[in-house]
């Protein structure tokens, strides 16, 4: 390939939801751009994530791209939470249907990306020695595509089969008759340890701070509810463009200190037997506020585990103590807690008896060794952050944008960010993406960021950047929104924190999400579109 052929004018990185959508917008516009994704084959987190029990939380139908009523025809969801194969399917046939695949070149992971200032272009240098340029990047690079692993001593030394749940085999594992651990009890731990607790021979999960989790309450769409879902698409995207979080359910109005505490314990029971995210959007929004309100509601869900945990002990293992109900992401769950019920499944808590460290034939605790064939980390991702920092961005001055970042990202609308001119973010740091239905919110980032690129190419101009002022200020708005929110306290990926990530300090909150909600995100991203782009210099 010569120096030409690897220069383009767009090059989007990462092909999962939001790249497959951001490369759609671009070739239907005709501009020359290519997407550049590490893994061999597009998906992203759908390709990545094949562990046993990974499925959508939200509802399938308002996950699917809204962009194309062909499309929204066509497919039909055979899940209200489809499960990870068929999520993988949906991308490819998207990708199919629109021709996208020629756009994508895989196995390329980039490792340094450099500005020109001079060229006014960035040139990627990607691990095996090849280069390109482009003179705008757009990165699609995903909140949650960063693994992290614990450190513990003796790691290596295991013998038996270990991986983390986002590189989960594609080969099938076989777990009959294995004494697998889990560690981890985040969505991912819950919905892993949920699925295999009756296909393995021991199940030991490896529990270091519980979380507060809630119903699923999945059930198969039948051909005659898929089609009253098509008939109502409409109303259903826009149901979610006008609620928080991005989905059909919204938040109670009624007032929560305006019922009683019956009246407030009947809805509850109403929310936990709904499907999805109800019981957390559709709950009262003192709960995310009031102390007291939270307190309550955390009680309600805490009486819902002991109902379902037979043995009480275990029950109060798995009750949250450290942080209230929808005080971190709430993860949803198929039979979570009777897992605990089967004799095969342990729990073992980490505040009570930690990790010493690991030995070639499993784990051993303060307790007692635990003898394992399969260890799954379910232990996360350095969130939203952790992608960008595995790629060496040199900006203006030779400027890291890892040091710029050290302490907490700064942007603009999570969109752009000074001194990386040309450098446009979809679901990046600070914008709604890593608070919200994904899908809902990255359409608007692409379609954003695409309508910013348009007007710069329409005015002729080659460079666009945010001020610092500009910036600055959407960095106290994003601030502002989060201490409003009880969640400021969590130890969870919400804050930023994530012990494993060598900089990362506890207690000290890294501003990584806007919490003020989609609608208002929208309407004040908006307005800097009506206002003429106010706060980008374009040159
Ligand atoms: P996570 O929420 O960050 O949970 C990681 C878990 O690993 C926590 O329980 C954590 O304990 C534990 N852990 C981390 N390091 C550890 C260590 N050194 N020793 C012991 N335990 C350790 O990660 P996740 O479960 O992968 O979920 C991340 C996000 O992915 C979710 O919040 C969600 O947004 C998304 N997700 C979505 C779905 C879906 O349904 N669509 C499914 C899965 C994940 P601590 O709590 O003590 O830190």
């Amino acid at each position: 390939m010569t120096t030409e052929e690897r220069h383009h004018e767009v090059i989007v990185l990462g092909a999962g939801v939001s790249g497959i959508y951001q490369i759609k917008k671009l070739v239907d516009l005709g501009i020359d751009a290519i997407v550049l994704e590490g893994d061999e084959d597009l998906g992203g987190t759908w390709y990545r994530n094949r562990y046993p029990g990974a499925r959508f939380d939200s509802e399938s139908y308002t996950y699917g791209y809204s962009f194309s009523k062909e499309l929204l025809d066509e497919w039909h969801w055979s899940e209200r939470f489809s499960p990870q194969p068929e999520n993988l399917r949906y991308l490819n046939h998207v990708a199919d249907k629109f021709d996208l695949r020629r756009h994508m070149r895989f196995d390329c992971r980039v490792e340094t990306m450099t500005w020109n200032e001079a060229e006014r272009q960035w040139r990627l240098d990607l691990t095996d020695g090849t280069s390109y340029t482009a003179r705008f990047v757009i990165t699609s690079l995903g909140p949650l595509s960063a693994p992290t692993l614990p450190r513990y001593e003796g790691m290596d030394e295991f013998q038996g089969l270990a991986f983390h749940t986002w590189a989960w085999p594609k080969e099938p594992v076989e777990l009959a008759g294995k004494r697998v651990g889990v560690i981890g009890t985040g969505a991912t731990g819950i919905q892993v340890i949920a699925e295999i607790a009756d296909k393995v021979a021991d199940l030991t999960v490896f529990q270091r701070r519980p979380n507060w989790s809630t119903p699923l309450n999945n059930s198969p769409i039948s051909a005659e509810e898929m089609d009253q879902i098509r008939a109502r698409y409409d109303e259903i995207f826009d149901n979610c463009s006008k609620s928080p979080g991005g989905f059909e359910h919204v938040p109670d109005r009624r007032g929560f200190w305006n019922l009683t505490a019956e009246e407030r314990r009947a809805f509850w029971d109403e929310l936990y037997a709904q499907p999805g995210f109800a019981i957390l959007a559709g709950n009262f929004m003192e709960i995310f506020l009031d102390e007291e309100a939270n307190r309550e509601v955390s009680e309600y869900i805490a009486d819902r585990i002991r109902q379902r945990v037979t043995d009480p002990v275990v029950a109060e293992k798995l009750i949250p103590k450290d942080h209230g109900f929808g005080g971190q992401r709430l993860p949803l769950e198929t039979r979570y807690f009777e897992a605990y019920n089967r004799d095969n499944v342990h729990l073992v808590s980490l505040q009570d008896t930690p990790i010493e460290r690991f030995t070639p034939t499993g784990i051993q605790t303060t307790a007692g060794h635990h003898d394992l064939d399969i260890i799954v980390y379910a232990t996360g991702f350095d969130a939203i952050t952790g992608a960008y920092d595995r790629i060496d961005i040199r900006g203006v001055g030779g400027q890291t944008l890892r040091d710029k970042w050290s302490d907490g990202p700064s942007t603009f609308y999570g969109v752009l960010t000074t001194g990386f001119p040309n450098l446009f973010m979809v679901a990046g740091p600070q914008s709604v993406s890593g608070s919200t239905n994904f899908p809902r919110a990255i359409e608007g980032g692409v379609d954003w960021v695409t309508g910013l690129l348009q007007h710069a190419r329409d005015a002729g101009r080659t460079r666009v950047e945010a001020e610092a002022d500009a910036e600055e200020e959407w960095v106290r708005e994003v601030v502002k929104a989060h201490e409003r929110m009880l969640f400021r306290r969590s130890k969870g990926w919400f804050t930023g924190y994530n012990s494993n990530v060598a900089g990362h300090q506890e207690g000290k909150i890294r501003y990584q999400a806007y919490f003020g909600g989609a609608p208002k995100y929208n309407a004040m991203a908006n307005q800097v579109v009506a206002d003429g782009y106010r706060g980008v210099a374009l040159s």
